[in-house]
């Protein structure tokens, strides 16, 4: 872990945050929210990639209270849709959208070393493309951050399934990482969306039912797993990227070390 994570002055204990996840665990997303804005107030970032899940937290989150921060990681790869939306969130909430990028120069260096679409020739070029977009631009963010909030279900894939509503991020210094929709349902997420007329992605209504960047999402067919529209080039690789667990292959380690150079961490800029 890189100096600047490590662990902070100490937030939450283990302690607290599993008494805190039993306590939490059968209310409804609204009261985590509520709980997470009054225990962390303006040290809460509400992490959103303006999925359907994260458009929702936003709605519920806003009504709690409207100056609730939200960031977002733009890879640079994102599709126009999703751009449009993040407009069309800033004119309905007039929520500032608080974006992180990737580091330009390593981002330079990976792309004019391996190729501009990288991620399609090997597993562990697409890892190391998600930890530079992804991975190293979230780890930079979090550090505005004592709690961070996602729109993470237990549903949505096997490595899901046992996500807490609250617990210690100790990926990322110690902060503490909430899930308000984890017990959530697909169709409890859009019936929420419908009730309240939240604005959400154009692409679900073109088959797409999980939305990351465009070279990597594809929609899928009725009845598919919403994550078969990731990454669906690649046989027996996580379909993560490394932001919500830490992935470790020992392929792509030493290149990204490589890249990252004089940068280090990647928190620089
Ligand atoms: S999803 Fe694809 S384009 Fe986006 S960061 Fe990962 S490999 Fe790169």
């Amino acid at each position: 872990m890189n100096q600047d994570l490590e662990q902070r002055q100490e937030l939450m204990d283990e302690l607290e945050a599993g008494e805190a996840a039993v306590e939490l665990d059968d209310k409804e997303p609204h009261e985590v929210l509520e709980w997470t804005i009054e225990r962390f107030g303006n040290r809460m970032g509400l992490c959103s990639s303006f999925q359907a899940e994260g458009c929702v937290l936003i709605d519920m989150a806003w009504r709690i209270d409207p100056a609730v921060r939200v960031f977002t990681i733009d890879t640079g790869r994102m599709p126009e849709e999703t751009y449009a939306l993040i407009e069309r969130i800033r004119e309905r909430y007039g929520i500032k959208t608080e974006i992180f990028l990737p580091d330009t120069k390593v981002v330079e260096h990976m792309v004019s070393k391996h190729g501009l679409n990288l991620f399609y020739r090997d597993v562990n070029l697409r890892l190391l493309c998600c930890q530079v977009r992804k991975v190293l631009p979230l780890r930079r963010a979090l550090l505005n951050f004592d709690a961070w909030v996602t729109g993470l279900r237990r549903d949505q894939w096997a490595t899901r399934s046992n996500i807490r509503k609250i617990e210690i991020d100790h990926d990322h210094g110690g902060i503490v990482k909430v899930a308000p929709l984890a017990d959530w349902t697909e169709d409890e997420v859009w019936d929420y969306i419908r009730a309240n007329d939240v604005p959400y992605n154009e692409l679900y209504d073109k088959g797409y039912k999980s939305i990351g960047c465009a070279p990597c999402t594809r929609a899928v067919r009725e009845g598919m797993d919403s994550r078969e529209g990731r990454w669906w080039w690649e046989t027996g690789a996580p379909k993560e990227c490394g932001m919500h667990c830490a992935i470790e292959t020992g392929g792509f380690e030493h290149e990204l070390a490589a890249l990252l150079g004089g940068h280090g961490n990647g928190s620089g800029h």
